[in-house]
């Protein structure tokens, strides 16, 4: 994108977990255990909120960096592939010791899902605050926070990132994410004021606040400091919550094969959509539309299309 000659930002730097994910699709409702079941199929797909949220960046046009860990492994190199070959810088990510975290996704015919998840070099990542030099940040306008309950270090060190990245002159973003541990918002609530969007669905709204109305639940987290709101509602669509009022988004219709990852697609789409200059309102109907093409197949990210063509798929779905 260039303003009066001159190359403007727009990309987007990822914070978050990387994971290499099993998907098996087709498994029975109450597998018998000590038998062997056939399957309908068992993909690898790369995984975690921050492998998510850049590949679908990237794949819709927009550069993404992602600032995340893996192992010094097979998986490791695969995962890194996996971000390379889609476009995402992945010249900042660091090598470790512990093997790359993974996950094997259970999927049932009606899409449900259970994660099986090994978190291995998420154990020793994010224990200390990055900086976020001018060159980690180079061409980029947004920082994105995928997750901070997926990594333990970033339970006490999200803070102190977004607020590093707000110095570096960047927008934040933060994605909620299930917190296993049920700490909620002892970990978010020192996060809130530093995030310009907060994505979250529409269950973590009620563990978080306590709240069962999304509404007013949305209304809660802005109180306590995020700037937008933006409550993912699955098949439903989405609500946008923010300083000028409050919006329910529609979802697409759509059959859904496997909805893993796709809260990662839509903050994607979200933040792909606002680095092209997208005003919210469009932004959140263009993150339903990424949203829905992610859960049409196995995988995250493998139903994506570009930028282009997930306008043009959108438009064709119009309501009169
Ligand atoms: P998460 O994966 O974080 O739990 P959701 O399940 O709400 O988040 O999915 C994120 C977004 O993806 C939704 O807000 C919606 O736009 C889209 N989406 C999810 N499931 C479906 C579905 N079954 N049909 C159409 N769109 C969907």
């Amino acid at each position: 994108m260039t303003a009066g000659g001159v190359e403007r930002a727009n990309g987007v730097l990822v914070a978050g977990n990387l994971v290499l994910d099993t998907v098996v699709i087709g498994v029975p409702e109450s597998p018998p255990w000590n038998t062997s079941q056939w399957v309908e199929s068992m993909e690898q797909h790369l995984g975690g909120n921050c492998g998510n949220t850049s590949h679908a960046i990237a794949r819709l046009g927009v550069p993404a960096r992602a600032l995340a860990f893996a192992g010094r492994d097979a998986a490791g190199d695969r995962v890194t592939e996996i971000l390379s070959a889609a476009g995402v810088d992945t010249s900042f990510m660091e090598r470790t010791g512990m093997p790359t975290a993974a996950s094997v996704a259970l999927v049932r015919a009606d899409g449900a899902r259970c994660f099986l998840h090994c978190p291995g070099a998420s154990l020793v990542a994010f224990l200390n605050a990055p900086e976020i030099t001018p060159s980690l940040a180079s061409g980029c306008a947004f920082f994105h926070l995928a997750n901070p309950f997926g990594i333990p270090g970033l339970r006490s060190t999200a803070p102190e990132i977004l607020r590093r990245a707000r110095a570096a002159g960047l927008r934040t973003s933060l994605d909620a994410g299930w917190d296993s541990r049920g700490e909620w918002m002892k970990v978010f609530a020192p996060c809130l004021p530093l995030a310009d969007v907060l994505f979250v669905n529409a269950e973590e709204t009620r563990l978080l606040t306590g709240l069962e109305d999304e509404n007013a639940a949305a209304s809660a987290l802005m109180d306590a400091g995020a700037a937008c709101v933006v409550v993912k509602m699955g098949a439903l669509g989405c609500m946008l919550r923010n300083s000028q009022g409050c919006w329910t988004i529609p979802g697409f219709a759509v059959t859904a094969v496997d909805t893993t990852g796709a809260g990662d697609c839509f903050a994607g789409g979200f933040l792909a959509a606002a680095a092209k200059g997208l005003p919210p309102l469009e932004a959140a109907r263009f993150a339903n539309a990424v949203g829905a093409l992610s859960v049409q197949k196995p995988g995250s990210t493998a139903g994506l299309l570009s930028f282009e063509e997930t306008l043009a798929w959108a438009a064709a779905r119009s309501r009169p």
